[in-house]
């Protein structure tokens, strides 16, 4: 078997809205086709003995073993390749379980899905996956080497991905309090919340943090004069240039015991405690000197090393932070019993880690030569015996929780010491010989107050009680009354998406806020264009929620963008669904109505319980989906009567329908009268029925976001079918004798509609049409048929990329529909598409309506445009 393809899915999608983050393979199965797993000898038994833990994956059956008694009974391998791949993430320390596998259209063909955490990792596993089945049939095994390495790899992706432990926390709590958040670059900068009300964080770097306090901050000897000035108990010191400055400052400083230390420096670096000699004040000079220009000569005070954190003005936690250490068991060398100590699966390399592990370095070695210890020293049963001077986490060290041990009096020194730097999180670095007694009474001091203090000593303390702190974080964030997220509105359906999502922009625009829209021909920002083309997709809709201006987002949500990754965002307040209709059937595995249905209803599902699924009652696939969400539902219809929608009402329900040429709002019994259709243009005077239902589409989903019904109102009298607004959706331009009218209708269903409005035009109606080559040929004929219902003459053309298709090919069926088709309408090819829309142009008798179907919009436009159009017709003509 062989993998033909593999897309990844990072939001709500066809397969899973609960789990967006999904490999999707496709697989063609080739010889193994027909083989299913009970068929190939000893394979089972392989399989078990490659992966023993499947044991534990239930699958259909539903109990331990279940997914084992399918391979035994007989499943197809695309089956079992999920499984491996889930189980692999597994075993590499990425826990994941969700898994569908189908088959599809082509013979041997699977799609095969599975959950990921991350998303290279994902992929390396559908391929090990791929690797260990196939080698497990032709062989009988998969080595035990390669699936270690597997493993290896596999570890090594979820490490290089890891968000540290201070920003883990920080999303984790997000998550709990339901608020979006996405990674904003490589540099670990995290976003969250949406658009305006957006906050960012870096590790413990939040957007309230002032630059100028993490300046100060990070300048020990100024934040000490600071303290020192505000009456805050700090380090008697002085700071040195040169080497024969030493001596001195020894002795300013009140002679030995000192410390020596850079004077930026961090993480314990350079730093030399409990200086008793003028010979180790020389080293420690030198080891600070490398780290540093200036150099620190400070008093040593004798205690313990606490870090007490302030978040917003508060002390949330207090930890007590042990140096490196080993105890002695009176049998084991130091050397040993470091060993023993880094065993512990909590300890890694580096920051990343609950812990990290114990390196001998410079100060090990003195600190064991003061005691006269070497590493192969058999230490004493219950002696501690330290490997480091100070206490930092990344050095190996302990933290030990005393958030409910802190003196009153402290909380509040180190209170104020957080506002006088001007942190809005800060970590403190206090010595003190007692925690729970007032700095005065035990010569205290403060030794430090760090900008981005890391938050693992105190989500995971050694001992104690682990302390959430990463709340206290978001709430001063996002304080009470402040929201985190805009309205996001999301429209998809097979026709009317853009139309639809242009007019409800509009109307959010009458309320004065700065709407960020998406449609097919680009991204926008009030009245900005930020980029022109299809942006239909999810990068767009990120580039959007992202945008600290917008404070209300629409998004057009095309198939296509469904398909390849899911939607942009977890869920959203509002989802539209206008219509389900034949187009881009076949494309990738979308072969059925209902598949299309399945597909456009990932909106409709995505929206939170709170908000409002905008379904059409008029079309029966998407009034359905009603069953499958989980928020409320609103309804609109062109048929005042429609059966559902007078249940829905009668429960009290929304719903938006056309009655008596009114488009009004039923909200349960009471019917709330927007606007004649007559009196809106994009309707063009109420005979364009498909414009109709797309502006109650836009007015309901407006409305249930709470807008009031009279900006509603203003949108629809201002919003017109015009090449600025909607560039080709219904641009009617009057060129005196007759009328030309540019439509991008490009499926059955669109012609449909538009045969709505064509059919009420008073004189001779002349069509140019044509269809984007990769539809199959049977929506040709049907294109056909329809023309031949709608004009009495037309000219069909050829789009210039033709898809794939020979040139002349997709005119052929659509003239077999044509031929077929009841009507009696004449007709000639012109493949190019500028002369057939100019010969059609030329010919055009009095009062005639030349309806233009083209590939590109722009041109047929300048192509009208070049002729001098009158200025644009009022609706009701
Ligand atoms: P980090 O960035 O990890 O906090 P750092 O490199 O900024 O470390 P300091 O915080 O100044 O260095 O010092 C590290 C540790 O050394 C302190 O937490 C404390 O244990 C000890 N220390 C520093 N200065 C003194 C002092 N004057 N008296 C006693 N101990 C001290
Ligand atoms: P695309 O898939 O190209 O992005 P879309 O869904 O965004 O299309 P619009 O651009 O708004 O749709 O409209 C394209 C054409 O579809 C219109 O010009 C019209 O012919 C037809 N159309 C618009 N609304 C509807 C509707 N509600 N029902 C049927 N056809 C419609
Ligand atoms: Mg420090
Ligand atoms: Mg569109």
């Amino acid at each position: 078997m062989r993998i033909l393809k593999t897309q990844t899915l990072r939001g709500p999608n066809y397969w899973s809205i609960r789990y967006p983050n999904l490999i999707l393979m496709r697989l063609d199965l080739e010889g193994l086709a027909d083989r299913p797993s009970d068929q190939i000898l000893g394979f089972y038994e392989a399989l078990v003995e490659t992966l023993p833990s499947l044991i534990e994956h239930f699958c259909s059956p539903g109990h331990r073993g279940g997914f084992l008694s399918r391979v035994r009974q007989g499943t197809y391998m695309g089956h079992i390749v999920e499984h491996v791949a889930l189980e692999l993430q597994t075993m590499a320390g990425m826990p994941v379980g969700f898994g569908r596998t189908r088959s599809v259209a082509e013979a041997g063909v699977y799609q095969v899905v599975f959950e990921y955490q991350n998303e290279q990792a994902g992929r390396y596993a559908g391929r090990a996956a791929v690797r260990l089945c196939n080698s497990l049939v032709e062989t009988g095994h998969y080595s035990k080497e390669d699936l270690e390495q597997d493993l290896a790899d596999l570890t090594e992706f979820r490490l290089d991905a890891a968000l540290g432990p201070s920003t883990e926390a920080i999303v984790r709590a997000a998550e709990i309090q339901d608020i979006p958040w996405m990674q904003l670059s490589t540099r670990a900068m995290i976003q969250l919340g949406y658009g305006r009300y957006q906050q960012r964080v870096q590790a413990t770097l939040s957007s309230k943090t002032s630059i100028l306090a993490v300046e100060l901050a990070s300048d020990k000897e100024g934040t000490k004069q600071i303290l020192r000035n505000a009456g805050v108990p700090v380090p008697r010191g002085t700071v040195i240039n040169y080497l024969d400055e030493l001596e001195n400052a020894i002795e300013d400083v009140g002679g030995y015991p000192i410390v020596i230390k850079p004077l930026d420096g961090n993480h314990g670096r350079g730093i030399t405690i409990d200086i008793d000699t003028f010979e180790a004040a020389e080293e420690a000079y030198e080891a600070a000197k490398e780290v540093s220009r200036g150099v620190i000569v400070e008093r040593f005070y004798r205690g313990r090393d606490h870090r007490v954190l302030v978040i917003n003005g508060r002390v949330i936690a207090v930890a007590e932070r042990v140096p490196a250490h080993v105890v002695g068991d009176g049998k084991s060398t130091i050397e040993q019993l470091i060993d023993i100590t880094n065993q512990d699966p909590r300890r890694g390399v580096g920051h990343d880690n609950l812990l990290t592990r114990i390196e001998v370095d410079r100060t090990t070695w003195q600190l064991l030569d003061r005691k006269g210890y070497t590493l192969d020293t058999v230490l004493p049963e219950g002696e501690m015996c330290y490997l480091r001077a100070t206490a930092n986490l990344s050095t190996g060290g302990i933290a030990i929780d005393r958030t409910d041990d802190i003196h009153p009096d402290n909380i509040w020194v180190a209170q104020r010491i957080a506002k006088t730097i001007g942190l809005d999180i800060a970590g403190i670095d206090v010595v003190t010989t007692d925690i729970s007694k007032p700095l005065r009474e035990v010569d205290g001091v403060i030794v430090e107050v760090n900008a981005a203090p890391g938050l693992r000593m105190h989500v995971c303390p050694s001992v104690g009680i682990a302390r959430n702190v990463a709340e206290p974080i978001l709430a001063m964030l996002f304080p009470p009354g402040q929201p985190a997220r805009i309205p996001v509105v999301a429209i998809t359906g097979t026709n009317g998406k853009t139309t639809t999502t242009r007019l409800t922009a509009h109307i959010f625009k009458q309320t004065g806020q700065m709407v960020g829209f998406t449609t097919t021909d680009g991204i926008y920002i009030g009245d900005n264009m930020v980029e022109p083309g299809d942006t239909t997709g999810p990068q767009s809709a990120q580039v959007i929620l992202q945008d600290p201006t917008v404070e209300v987002a629409v998004l057009e949500t095309a198939r296509g963008g469904i398909l390849r990754s899911g939607l942009a965002f977890k869920d959203c307040d509002i989802g539209v669904v206008l219509n389900v209709a034949a187009d881009h059937m076949g494309l990738g595995d979308i072969n059925t109505l209902e598949d299309m249905a399945h597909l456009k209803s990932v909106v409709a599902e995505a929206v939170r319980p709170s908000g409002y699924a905008v379904l059409n009652a008029d079309d029966p696939l998407v009034a359905a989906m009603a069953q499958k969400v989980k928020s409320q539902v609103a309804y609109f219809s062109m048929d005042p009567h429609n059966e559902l929608v007078r249940k829905h009402s009668q429960q009290g329900g929304l719903a938006a329908v056309y009655e008596q040429g009114y488009l009004s709002i039923l909200k349960g019994d009471w019917l709330l009268r927007i606007e004649q259709a007559d009196k809106v243009p994009l309707t063009m005077g109420g005979k364009a029925p498909f414009q109709i239902a797309n502006a109650l589409a836009a007015s309901l989903a407006a409305f249930a976001q709470g807008v009031d019904i009279g900006y509603i109102r203003q949108a629809l009298h201002t919003f017109e079918a015009s090449t600025d607004q909607t560039p080709g959706r219904m641009n009617l331009f009057n060129l005196g004798r007759f009328h030309a009218l540019v439509d991008y209708a490009h499926n059955p269903a669109s012609y449909e509609a538009l045969g709505g409005f064509v059919k009420n035009w008073p004189g001779k109606r002349i069509g140019v049409v044509g269809g984007p080559g990769d539809r199959r040929d049977d929506d040709f004929i049907t294109l056909g048929k329809l023309a031949a219902q709608m004009f009495d003459d037309i000219v069909v053309k050829e789009d210039d990329d033709t898809r794939g298709r020979g040139r002349g090919d997709a005119a052929k069926w659509i003239i077999h529909g044509i031929e077929e088709g009841v009507g009696h309408a004449s007709y000639r090819t012109i493949l190019d598409e500028t002369e057939a829309i100019n010969t059609a142009l030329d010919g055009a008798e009095d009062d005639s309506l030349v309806v233009i179907l083209p590939e590109t919009v722009t041109r047929a436009i300048a192509l009208i445009k070049a002729r001098n159009p009158l200025p644009p017709v009022k609706p009701g003509l």
